[in-house]
């Protein structure tokens, strides 16, 4: 017997912060690129909340933040504001946070997923701009740390926060969501995935009936999953016991995945939003209309399917991240159906393996490979054999060697046709019992024979192949 708690379904909104790929910050011309930079080196009087310096709007990030609006179907007010969100932290230098609060940039928009069962939509509530804070970095060992520094580099940098509807029903599907966001920013040229702290969330979670709980600040995709699927145990748990779910906010330790109770109890009157009085209000809306979106994940799908004849499944795949979808038009033209699995299957599960990303191999090199396997030069086992070379070199950030050389010093040339046949009239005729026990019914004494034909290739052939020749001399004669 189900029980009632196992019964009830689970709800999910999602607020996500990401970073907009300008390259100078959001109220004033520092630069955004500070990777390796000392702490505190770009800073100026605004980023910093110095008395008496203002903030003066970068026209990109409004740019952006309106490309995205249109991307995800929001409605764009006639005027949006920014508005002071007041806390006191040490790496708010100003005591407050430029954001936007009742005048978001868009809202009521929305973004189709995979859902469980067929597509989804899933209700954008909102999405506004914001000044990212500075970072604390806690200085000594262990739990207790001795002092804190604060690095101001980040402060300022402009942030799009995305806030979903309660529309989400399962850890998988807001991992979907978030794949699905990720995708069309790219697309969008907007955001740049690969930044630290490009992409945070906020996980909003409740069972039916019970109270919501928040999970601050994940910072990967597979963290929001992990935070998810733990809290809904927590919670079910709970549940079990006779327990009440408290309202609360949890924090997510992404190493031992579990969340903790973070006992924090703000809630928005605290913040004392008001307009922020040295900004003007944007009045944008007309700016939208000039807005050219590029092609969008779905379109170019929908593309790669009649141009190229690829399968639903291979489009979906080469167009989930707009580098590989780039990629793969780069090596089509050799063979398109034969570059569609060779990318999706064989040279995508290779880099997740390895967590690699597909920039770490040139095209040329893997358009050279699909011409090797198109030509017969090597089987699928050489070909894989050289991928993993090139990608192994690749990590070890030494020069890629051409699959041809490889092949050639690893000896994994295919023999050729004729020589096979030759080979396996060999092993015919010098294996007269096995042939006899193969020709009397004994199906698996052909294994026997595939296995000596793979001692004298010494494993540089396809199995498969090899099967096959055997089959036709033995059937033949
Ligand atoms: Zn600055
Ligand atoms: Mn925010």
């Amino acid at each position: 017997m189900r029980t009632v708690t196992e019964e009830r379904g689970v709800i999910i909104g999602l607020e996500v912060h990401t970073q907009l790929s300008t390259a100078s910050k959001l109220f004033c011309g520092c630069s955004t690129d500070y990777r390796e930079d000392e702490p505190n080196t770009h800073v100026c009087p605004v980023c910093l909340g110095l008395p008496g310096s203002l903030p003066v709007i970068n026209r990109r990030a409004v740019e952006y933040a309106l490309k995205v609006a249109k991307a995800l179907n929001c409605r764009v007010a006639e005027e949006c504001e920014f508005a002071r969100k007041n806390y006191f932290y040490p790496d708010l230098p100003k005591g407050f946070q430029i954001t936007m609060y009742d005048r978001p940039i868009g809202t009521q928009g929305y973004v189709d997923i995979e859902g469980e069962d067929g597509e989804k939509r899933i209700g954008i509530t909102r999405i506004h701009l914001e000044e990212d804070p500075g970072r604390l970095v806690h200085a000594g060992e262990g739990d207790r740390p001795k002092y804190t520094l604060v690095d101001y580099n980040r402060s300022g940098i402009p942030l799009l926060e995305i806030v979903t509807d309660p529309d989400l029903r399962s850890p998988k599907e807001a991992r979907r969501f978030l794949n699905a966001l990720r995708t069309t920013l790219e697309y969008l040229g907007v955001f740049e995935g690969d930044r630290e702290g490009a992409l945070r969330v906020d996980a909003n979670i409740s069972i039916e009936g019970q109270n919501r709980v928040e999970i601050k600040n994940i910072s990967s995709y597979k963290g929001v999953e992990k935070a998810l699927t733990f809290e809904i145990t927590r919670q079910r748990g709970m549940m079990r016991r006779g327990l009440g779910i408290e309202r609360e906010t949890r924090h997510f330790m992404e190493a031992r995945g579990i969340t903790t109770s973070s006992r924090s109890k703000e809630v928005e009157h605290d913040y004392r939003y008001f307009p922020e009085p040295d900004l003007r209000p944007l009045r944008v809306r007309s700016w939208l209309d000039r807005i050219q979106l590029p092609e969008m994940p779905a379109a170019r799908r929908e593309r790669f399917m009649v141009q190229y004849g690829v399968s639903l499944t291979h489009a979906r795949t080469l167009t989930g991240e707009l580098r590989l979808a780039e990629f793969y038009e780069k090596v089509a033209h050799v063979d398109a159906l034969l570059a569609a699995t060779w990318v999706a299957d064989t040279l995508l599960g290779e880099l997740n393996y390895r967590d690699q990303s597909i920039t770490a191999l040139p095209p040329e090199r893997f358009e050279a490979l699909l011409r090797m396997l198109k030509s017969g030069a090597i089987t699928d086992r050489g070909a894989v054999e050289i991928l993993r070379r090139m990608l192994d070199a690749a990590a070890r950030h030494e020069p890629i060697e051409t699959p041809e050389r490889i092949m050639k010093s690893l000896d994994l040339g295919r023999d050729n046709a004729t020589d096979l046949m030759a080979m396996a009239a060999e092993v015919v005729s010098s294996n007269a019992s096995a042939v006899s026990d193969y020709r009397s019914g004994k199906r698996e004494a052909l294994n026997f024979l595939v296995g000596q034909m793979m001692k004298r290739t010494r494993g540089k052939a396809d199995p498969r192949e090899l099967r096959r020749v055997l089959e036709s001399i033995l059937t033949s004669g």
